[in-house]
């Protein structure tokens, strides 16, 4: 690129994670506690939203992944708040020069309530992806009652982020 351009270059990243549904309740996605009786198995907090979309932002600026980054058999990761581990990623991505511009992230579950609280997934997730709450949309479905999401063994989450460079 020539020296003194202004046009930003563009890229997308895309993320995927799932924990089974048989852990300590609460249940958070996105930091929101949207269930008081479902938990998750996993050594951080097991917060599928933030890590699907912590992936995606990895992903975007090719900086590795979660697991390379915060591994699960690292002591300091015992129930970690993904959400702070989210906010890491974000000033990673900064010095490497890259901004969020955009997140589109779909949480897959067949009997928790997540439409009441998408709003405020959407809200904690903007603030830790240094994003207005309008470009983060939160969507919610199930898989009919198929596989491990329909039996209520787990639940999972999937993520593309779209990050913008930033001119210095
Ligand atoms: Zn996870």
């Amino acid at each position: 690129m020539t020296s003194g351009s202004s046009a930003a270059t563009s890229r997308v990243g895309w993320g995927f994670d799932a924990h089974r549904l048989a852990g300590e309740p609460p249940l958070k996605l996105g930091g929101v506690v949207v269930s008081e009786t479902d938990g998750v198995e996993a050594t951080s907090d097991g917060d599928v939203a933030a890590h699907a979309v912590t992936d995606a932002v990895m992903g975007a600026c090719v900086l590795g992944d979660l697991g390379e980054h915060f591994p699960s058999d690292d002591p300091e990761m015992a129930g970690a708040d993904s959400m702070a581990l989210l906010r890491e990623t974000v000033a990673m991505a900064g010095a490497a020069g890259w901004q969020v511009s955009h997140a589109d992230v779909t949480i897959v579950a067949e009997h928790v309530r997540v439409s009441p609280h998408r709003m405020a997934i959407a809200a904690g997730l903007a603030d830790a992806l240094r994003v207005d709450p309008t470009v983060v949309s939160v969507k919610a479905t199930t898989t009919d009652g198929l596989g491990f999401i329909g039996s209520g063994e787990g639940i999972a989450a999937v993520a593309v982020v779209t990050v913008a460079s930033v001119s210095r």
